[in-house]
C-alpha cells in the first residue's frame, strides 16, 4: 500500500477545516497545492529532497505563514503541528491521517472559541463539545436545512447555546447547549429545520 500523509489546516476566508492526504511519492515528485473547497485558499508544499518548503493559510491569525521543516519530519512519523507566529498557537498539522484528523477537530474547536465574541463566551464543558460533535454528524448527513428551502448556513458558537443562521434568509435555529438534557433533545433528532423568515 503507497504512504500517505495527510496535511489540516483552518481556511482562514471562509473558516472551514481542510484536510487533504498526498502520497510520499507525490510529495517528493511534485509541489502540492491543497485548496479549501471555498477556492479561495490554499496550502503548498515543496521540497528539495531535504527540507519542504510549505505556504501555510492560518485560521487562527487569518493571515498566511512560510514555514521550512526537515522533510523527514513531514515524510514520516506521526506528525508536526505547524504554529502561527502571531498568535503561538498550532495552525496546521502534517502527519498520520488519525493524528491529523483528531488533532484537527481540537484546533477547529479552538478557532470557534476564539472567534465567540468575549461577552458571549464560549461555554468551553463536555456538553458543548458533544453537541458540537453531534451537529457535525447531522450537518454530516445533510440534516440541517432552513425553511426558505436553503441548505447553506453558519453556525456560532455562544455561551450555553449555538446558533444556526440560513445563509440566504437570515433565519436563526438556536440548540441550547448548556445541560444533559440539551444533549439528548438534540440526539434524538435526525434533521434540523431553521424557521427561516
Ligand atoms: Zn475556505
Ligand atoms: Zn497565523
Ligand atoms: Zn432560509
Amino acid at each position: 500500500m503507497e504512504e500517505m500523509r495527510s496535511f489540516g489546516y483552518i481556511c482562514p476566508a471562509c473558516g472551514k477545516a481542510v484536510l487533504h492526504s498526498r502520497s510520499v511519492f507525490a510529495l517528493n515528485a511534485a509541489a502540492a497545492r491543497m485548496e479549501c473547497e471555498c477556492g479561495k485558499e490554499a496550502l503548498t508544499a515543496e521540497t528539495d529532497g531535504l527540507r519542504f518548503r510549505l505556504q501555510v493559510p492560518c485560521g487562527v491569525c487569518g493571515g498566511h505563514h512560510q514555514a521550512e521543516c526537515a522533510a523527514d519530519a513531514v515524510l514520516r512519523g506521526r506528525g508536526i503541528g505547524l504554529a502561527c507566529p502571531e498568535k503561538q498557537e498550532l495552525c496546521c498539522y502534517i502527519g498520520e491521517d488519525a493524528e491529523v484528523r483528531r488533532a484537527m477537530e481540537g484546533l477547529a474547536l479552538r478557532v470557534a472559541k476564539e472567534k465567540a465574541s468575549p461577552d458571549e463566551a464560549f461555554t468551553d464543558n463536555v456538553i458543548m463539545y458533544e453537541v458540537l460533535s453531534e451537529l457535525k454528524d447531522i450537518a454530516g448527513r445533510g440534516g440541517i436545512s432552513c425553511a426558505c428551502g436553503s441548505h447553506r448556513y453558519t453556525m456560532q458558537v455562544r455561551r450555553g447555546a449555538v446558533d444556526i443562521t440560513c445563509a440566504d434568509c437570515g433565519g436563526r435555529l438556536r440548540i441550547p447547549a448548556a445541560t444533559d438534557s440539551d444533549l439528548d433533545d438534540l440526539c434524538c433528532r435526525m434533521t434540523l429545520t431553521i424557521p427561516g423568515k
